[in-house]
């Protein structure tokens, strides 16, 4: 019979099956009682639509056969089997899942992270434990019945064969043992029931398989010895019920981490897992998870939020996303209520009362538990706030504020004390007894914030700052506007001084002219000394609403919209410097000019801003070097 080629893509597929960089090859079972599964669900559906198509819902099952001697495991189905096209393009070709995972797998195969075995990877992964497999298929749309056999690579047959039920056999021809594999190990009743156990616990049909089990013998005389012998019988394997529906107590850590690696194809754990049970006017039992880590499509258009919607068992959305907020958009998970019916279309789902209580509940609930973590749990929390953190800065930014007061005790920012994040409530129990307002300064990075000049007065007074290194943490706090009644203050804004002006505004008012002469020099709005300097002598404060970091963010969105903060040159009145200008304004008018220029364009660069005229600058103190 001639040979038919694989597609290209799943011959790569194949060939790192069969060559296995998978070293979890434990996964094929799962993967193959899943289409089982499947195709028994596509029947079911089928048979609510079609009049022709009667089935009995409890018939539904998978067989699971192994046989030692012929070195061979058979997965049965009566599902709705495959056509003769159907087998053809099916296993011809990566599925829609398949090739996902193929994706995810070419990118990390260099690194050393262990994905082995999360992804769905179809049919295909059981060429990693078999040199020949045999498909023979009988559709719910055909009378006849069809053979598919391969025996990896050089392509595969398809022939017409006889079979009386509809369903899919699946039988795997197991690889010889190797020095460092023993395949041998699959054909083995505990392992098998082990494997079900683990990956397929609950998939809704029985999974049946043969087992022995030891039976006492029936006694002929009531004093005899007890006697045992070995039957061989049908048994279910799986327990069938949902995770989320079992008993909690029976439920290890474990059984959830694994069905949350497995249904959201994560190849690390959650870093925590939420369920509740609600009875009363609206029951629901709810299993959530935060992920350890951004899912790789979260900041793309294709990232769905949402929870999978089950009714009584039985899911009918699998992401709904009017059950969690936006702030909330990386929980995954699943709601199964009662209270909802299963022939509900979308629409109305979203009108109906049941979901808008369950998901208040469930925002609630994940609010709970987020604040339970910063007491209880507070380096997982903030391994959690490095990774969604900003989700829930720009949950207090969007919809103008709106959901600030739900959100502003989950956020954290940088101390300037410990260089740790701490919360706003944590920043207000360290204030000093007269200090007023929350101050906090902006920037790229912690060290370069805590290089600020005009973070300098702060630290002397030992006050705390929190240090902003996120572009959407200030206007956060904008929009927050104040906390437990205290303003947020930005050290960069002019106005921010912790010391007496009186003084300092004679100062100015005294060298007003001097002051105009080197604003005119530059390009500025305003030009001061400064007694809120220690060390340095010059740095950049902004009148008004726009803070340097502001203008940066908003200049670097796409769109017209350009935005100056208005800058402010203070200079310090203390630092020699201040008496070097005075007299070049008496002496040097052309001098004070450059020297103007000098010490604007370093204020910008203590700032991160860009210099306009960087040549004339450079040449400038080139000339100041020398002499
Ligand atoms: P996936 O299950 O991710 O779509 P697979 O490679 O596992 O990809 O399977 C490819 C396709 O083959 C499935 O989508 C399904 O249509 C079909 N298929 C696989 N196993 C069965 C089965 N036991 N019964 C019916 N169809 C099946």
């Amino acid at each position: 019979m001639k040979k038919r080629e694989f597609k290209s893509e799943s011959k790569r597929l194949l060939d790192l099956m069969i060559n296995s960089i998978y070293t979890n090859k434990d996964i094929f079972l799962r993967e193959l009682i899943s289409n089982a599964s499947d195709a028994m669900d596509k029947l079911y559906y089928r048979s609510l639509t079609d009049d022709k198509i009667k089935i009995n819902k409890d018939e539904l099952e998978i067989n699971v056969f192994y046989d030692k001697d012929m070195r061979t495991i058979t997965i049965s189905d009566n599902g709705c089997g495959m056509t003769e096209g159907e087998l053809e393009s099916n296993l011809g070709t990566i599925a829609k899942s398949g090739s996902l995972a193929f994706k995810q797998m070419e990118e990390v195969k260099d690194k050393d992270i262990d994905i082995i075995g999360q992804f769905g990877v179809g049919f295909y992964s059981a060429f990693m434990v078999s040199d020949e497999i045999t498909v023979i298929s009988k559709s719910i749309d055909s009378n006849e019945a069809y053979k598919w056999n391969s025996t990896g690579l050089d392509g595969y047959t398809l022939e017409k064969c006889d079979k009386n039920t509809t369903g899919t056999d699946i039988i795997l021809h197991i690889k010889d043992d190797t020095e460092d594999e023993k395949y041998s190990d699959y054909l083995n009743e505990y392992k098998l029931r082990d494997l079900i156990k683990k990956y397929s616990d609950y998939i809704h049909y029985p999974i049946k398989m043969e087992v022995e089990t030891e039976h006492l013998k029936d006694k002929k005389n009531k004093d005899d010895e007890d006697e045992y012998e070995t039957i061989k019988e049908i048994e279910t394997i799986n327990s069938m019920i949902p995770i989320w529906k079992r008993n909690k107590n029976e439920v290890t850590d474990e059984d959830y981490e694994h069905y949350y690696t497995d249904t959201y194809y994560d190849y690390e754990k959650p870093l925590k897992v939420i369920t509740t049970s609600v009875e009363g006017n609206i029951s629901y039992k709810s299993l959530l998870f935060i992920p350890s880590h951004v899912p790789y499509d979260f900041y793309t258009k294709d990232y769905e939020k949402g929870l999978s919607l089950y009714s009584n068992g039985v899911m009918i959305m699998e992401k709904c996303s009017d059950l969690v907020p936006d702030y909330y958009s990386f929980v995954k998970g699943v709601v199964d209520t009662e209270d909802i019916s299963l022939n509900i279309s979308r629409e109305m789902l979203q009108k109906t009362k049941a979901v808008s209580i369950i998901s208040k509940n469930i925002e609630a609930k994940i609010t709970k538990e987020l604040k339970d973590m910063i007491e209880n749990d507070r380096d997982n929390y903030k391994k959690f706030f490095k990774v969604f953190g900003n989700n829930l800065k720009f949950g207090i930014y969007n919809n103008y504020g709106m959901n600030k007061d739900t959100l502003q005790d989950l956020i954290m920012f940088n101390s300037s004390k410990t260089k740790d994040l701490i919360t706003l409530a944590e920043y207000v129990k360290n204030m000093k007894e007269e200090q007023k307002e929350i101050y906090y300064a902006c920037g790229e990075t912690i060290d370069k914030i805590d290089l600020l000049p005009q973070v300098e007065q702060f630290k002397d007074k030992d006050y705390e700052v929190l240090y902003l290194t996120d572009y959407v943490d200030e206007f956060a706090l904008n929009i927050l506007g104040q906390y437990d009644g205290k303003k947020f203050k930005n050290v960069s804004n002019a106005d921010t001084n912790l010391e007496d002006n009186k003084e300092l505004d004679k100062l100015n008012e005294e060298n007003k002219e001097l002051l105009t002469f080197i604003k005119d020099s530059i390009n500025i709005s305003d030009v001061k000394f400064t007694n809120k300097l220690k060390s340095h002598s010059v740095c950049l404060t902004n009148k008004g609403n726009v803070s340097v970091e502001m203008e940066k963010v908003i200049n670097a969105m796409p769109g017209d919209e350009n935005i100056n903060a208005e800058l402010i040159l203070e200079i310090n009145e203390n630092h020699p410097i201040a008496d070097k200008i005075k007299d070049l304004y008496e002496n040097d008018q052309d001098k004070l000019k450059e020297y103007s220029k000098v010490l604007y364009a370093q204020a910008r660069l203590i700032e991160g801003l860009p210099i306009e005229n960087p040549t004339e600058i450079s040449n400038l103190i080139c000339d100041f070097l020398a002499k």
